[in-house]
């Protein structure tokens, strides 16, 4: 008999844990060994390049192309000492995951040989064939090409005896076709942005960065489980089954003990990352079962992203070697918590203070304030935008379920900065001591902090004492696409506030007071934005719609304001990206949102027909057979009473069947209706109207048969065998 699910059990049985393949030595001997950062950059590039390429970098300038040669050359020796055969443009495509395009270094000597050899040219840009990444219609055949080139920003590293080099993605008709350059776009936004803000308060800050610290949740499942799932090798995810009697109820998995063999990959691929020069630092079982924690300490957003990108790169890769698998996707299993990617952010400055973190004294109190006051009123005015910019199906399934953030974007702030801010808001005529006593009533917050029973943990979007958390981002998403909102809404926020401060104060309104007067009208602007409550009840729900706050519960109509007039002014104004460039991201979401649920749907297909009911159908013959049987031997009384259950039970499958077959057989006419339409907002609506209802649905028959079918014969792992089995 052929059951993949029996096969894998048995394998479970005799699996032992693979030991980690992790030297014995301190983190900080082959921390960032595989990186080309400062220490490589001093060994092999003379101090003149050295200097200027650390110049460009602060800037986040490019190089020029007599520095590029340098460089290059000095990458090149660098990477062939340590083995290296092949460089790549490693950039970020919208399709969410990395790209890459292997090169080897060698050029023809001509006598029969090869040379290695890596030129500034190839080192800046390289022509990768572009025709296959989404361009949401932004390139025609004609101009199918597109460029990469070098963001010094963030090092070049090696993995698998390839030098990758991170670049940016861009059209020959100069359009972003990737995630970075707008994010490289808006963090230059916030830097002037920000700095201008400072000089309010200080001379000393010439530089402002923002910070992202990201908190990656995952499931880790046996490799043979997975093998036996069909819906998880194509989706990601499990389109059917039933709960397991024991999931996450108890909480005993929650910061428990980590199971061996997932320690042994976790030492693996932190090994792997710290080579990398990853700083993850923290791991931990989550709430559900086998699921699990890593986040890192945090870095400049960009690097950060990157970093990001890569470890979701090398877990799955170091999960292989120990025949296990890791799901990123955001909802794996229904009903059990899901995986999301909180985003923690700050704004940092040159001079290494946290403009997000309350201060020491009077003046960076009040800076604090004004940094406050920007952010809430910017999540106020574009948390549409926010929603945009983290839906996708995946995220859908968890947004608003089992201890997942809703749909509706709010910010928690806590109670002792609520209180402030109510205070603020009334305060009434500016007096000359405000300032002190803003001071009073801030100085407070950092001991308050640390105060673990004043966090909110049901929050999208919560001040965290230094740093806001932006917990609605999901755990498969590249965080690019949260982190250009929000760097852009504050940019865009802090620019306004220092037209409107600047006004005043060339009326003659003296500065503090100018500063004070905005702020306080940005608190009570943005009220309605703020919420210390339960996010996940129903009652926030009934408020936030009388609040007129929006709760959109799906990617269509989330995926909206990327396009609303709103957002194309903010970003055409910020110089960051065009109306044409906004609905090709638009398009390429819908697009992508339409895929995923036309695999779901067509996974669910085969499964139901060429699993789920064949099996139904033999058992339901043995039981067909038995009652037979049955009625050969017994009399006809003692018979009547007896099969009457069996005979039910014969019916129950029936019954579950033919729906199956009825619900399987108009999605796929939906399916085909929706395939069929050109428009892609006509076409996603209709996948989301029609061809998705029936999921639940045909669901709702299979779960049911699971539990009544004889588990011998049943094909698909369980719950239970992919939650508990270690
Ligand atoms: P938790 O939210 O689980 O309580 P922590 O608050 O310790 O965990 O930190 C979570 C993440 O926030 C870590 O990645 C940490 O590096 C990051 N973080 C801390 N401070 C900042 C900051 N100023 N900017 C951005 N991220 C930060
Ligand atoms: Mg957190």
């Amino acid at each position: 008999m052929h059951n993949l699910r029996l096969k894998a059990l048995e394998l479970l049985m005799t699996r032992q844990p693979k030991k980690a393949e992790v030297p014995h030595s301190k983190i900080s001997e082959y921390f960032g060994e595989l990186t080309f950062g400062l220490s490589a950059m001093r060994e092999y590039l003379t101090s003149e390049a050295n200097k200027s390429l650390v110049e460009s970098v602060h800037r986040g300038q490019r190089i020029k192309r007599l520095e590029a040669d340098q460089v290059a050359a000095a990458l090149k020796s660098w990477a062939i000492s340590r083995g290296v055969t092949h460089y790549t443009h490693w950039f970020h495509p919208l399709t969410g995951a990395t790209a890459e395009k292997h090169d080897a270094f060698i050029v023809p000597s001509g006598d029969g040989k090869a040379i290695e050899n890596l030129t500034g040219g190839e080192l800046v840009q390289q022509e990768p064939d572009a025709s296959s990444f989404p361009s949401g219609g932004i390139r025609n055949t004609f101009e199918a090409r597109g460029y990469t080139a070098w963001d010094p920003t963030s090092p070049a590293f090696i993995i698998d005896r390839t030098l990758c080099v991170p670049t940016i993605f861009i059209s020959y008709t100069g359009e972003a076709l990737d995630f970075k350059l707008p994010l490289l776009k808006t963090l230059s936004e916030i830097d002037s942005a920000a700095t201008a803000i400072c000089k309010y308060f200080s001379d000393d800050i010439s530089n402002v960065h923002s910070t992202l610290g990201w908190e990656q949740e995952y499931f880790v499942v046996d490799e043979a489980l997975y093998q036996a799932r069909p819906d998880m090798m194509l989706t990601g995810r499990t389109v059917f089954g039933h709960a397991s009697a024991k999931d996450q109820q108890l909480s005993d998995h929650y910061f428990g003990v980590i199971p061996s063999r997932v320690m042994e990959f976790m030492k693996e691929f932190e090994y792997e990352s710290h080579r990398l020069g990853i700083p993850v630092k923290t791991r931990h079982n989550e709430v559900a079962p086998n699921q699990f924690e890593l986040a890192p300490v945090y870095e400049e957003v960009n690097l950060a992203v990157d970093h990001n990108q890569l470890v979701m790169h090398i877990m799955q890769k170091v999960a292989r070697r120990h025949n296990l698998r890791v799901l990123l996707h955001e909802k794996p299993f229904a009903k059990v918590n899901g995986s999301g990617k909180h985003n923690n952010w700050s704004l940092a400055t040159d001079t290494g203070i946290n403009l997000l973190s309350p201060g020491k004294d009077v003046n960076s109190n009040f800076r604090f304030l004004t940094f406050m006051a920007v952010v809430l009123k910017a999540v106020y005015k574009h948390a549409d935008l926010l929603r945009g910019a983290i839906a996708s199906a995946g995220n859908d399934l968890r947004l608003g379920a089992h201890e997942a953030p809703p749909a509706i974007i709010s910010v928690f702030i806590g109670s002792h900065l609520s209180q402030v801010f109510d205070e603020l808001e009334k305060y009434g005529t500016i007096k000359d001591d405000f300032k002190s006593q803003i001071d009073l009533k801030l100085s407070k917050i950092p001991e308050i902090k640390q105060d673990n029973t004043d966090r909110n943990r049901t929050s999208p979007f919560a001040f965290t004492g230094n740093k806001f958390e932006f917990r609605a981002v999901g755990s498969a998403q590249n965080c690019s696409s949260a982190m250009i909102a929000l760097n852009l809404i504050v940019a865009d926020q802090l620019k306004e506030f220092k037209k409107t401060v600047d006004e005043l104060i060339s009326n003659g309104t003296d500065k503090d007071k100018a500063i004070f007067q905005i702020v306080q009208g940005y608190i009570s602007d943005s009220k309605l934005i703020r919420f210390e409550g339960n996010n996940y009840s129903d009652e926030w729900i009934k408020e936030a719609e009388s609040r007129g706050l929006s709760n959109l519960s799906n990617s269509v109509d989330a995926l909206r304001s990327y396009v609303s007039e709103k957002t194309i002014r903010l970003f055409e104004q910020n110089g960051i990206l065009t109306e044409r460039e906004l609905y090709a991201r638009y398009y390429i979401k819908l697009e992508n949102y339409i895929k995923v649920l036309q695999i779901e749907a067509r996974v669910m297909g085969d499964l139901a027909t060429n699993h789920i009911i064949p099996t139904a159908i033999r058992y339901q013959n043995t039981l067909i057979e038995n009652v037979k049987g049955l009625k050969d031997v017994l009399d006809n009384k003692t018979f009547v009473n007896i099969s009457r259950n069996q005979i039910t039970g014969i019916k129950a499958i029936s019954d579950h069947i033919n729906q199956i077959r009825t619900f399987v057989d108009l999605m796929t006419e939906e399916r085909k209706k929706a395939n069929n339409i050109e428009d892609l907002e006509t076409q996603s609506e209709a996948y989301l109207h029609k061809v998705l209802p029936y999921f639940d649905q045909i669901r709702y028959h299979v779960d049911k048969l699971e539990v009544l079918v004889d588990d011998e014969i049943w094909p698909l792992p369980k719950y239970r065998e992919l939650l508990f089995s270690r």
